[in-house]
């Protein structure tokens, strides 16, 4: 009981991890003990439907302007995705930039950051809970 696990980044050596604590106890660096920490934001921590996550969302043709997209297309197919018009980007699912798991399909986005988040150890809150 009172326990959280937080996904946290040291500021001090640049180390990222994930933490479990009490709520009220502030973890400190694995690598360097520095308690000087980000806490990661949780995954898609506002909408909770399909639909309002969708209205607060953007196609890609909209969520980046020509050359971004452009790059970002490129990144994905260059592992081996071919982003779809109606695809949402979800950074906060990326690993590295034009990561094919942060495309989210528009017809079953929740399956598709359920998946994620499963896969890598993602928390998620709000539009789905993990
Ligand atoms: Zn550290």
């Amino acid at each position: 009981m009172g326990y959280v696990t937080y996904d946290y980044t040291c500021l001090a050596c640049n180390k990222t991890f994930e933490a479990m604590h009490l709520r009220d106890e502030k973890p400190s660096c694995p690598a360097c003990q520095s308690k000087k920490l980000q806490r990661h934001q949780p995954v898609c921590a506002v909408v909770n439907t399909t639909t309002q996550f969708l209205k607060g969302r953007h196609w890609l043709s909209d969520q980046f302007n020509d050359w971004q997209l452009k790059e970002l297309v490129a990144d994905a197919k260059k592992h081996g995705y071919t982003p779809k018009d109606n695809d949402i980007y979800l950074s906060q699912l990326a690993d590295f930039p034009g990561d094919p798991k942060a495309f989210v399909s528009a017809s079953d986005p929740a399956g598709h950051i359920v998946e994620v988040c499963k896969k890598t150890n993602r928390k998620c809150q709000g539009f789905v809970n993990l």
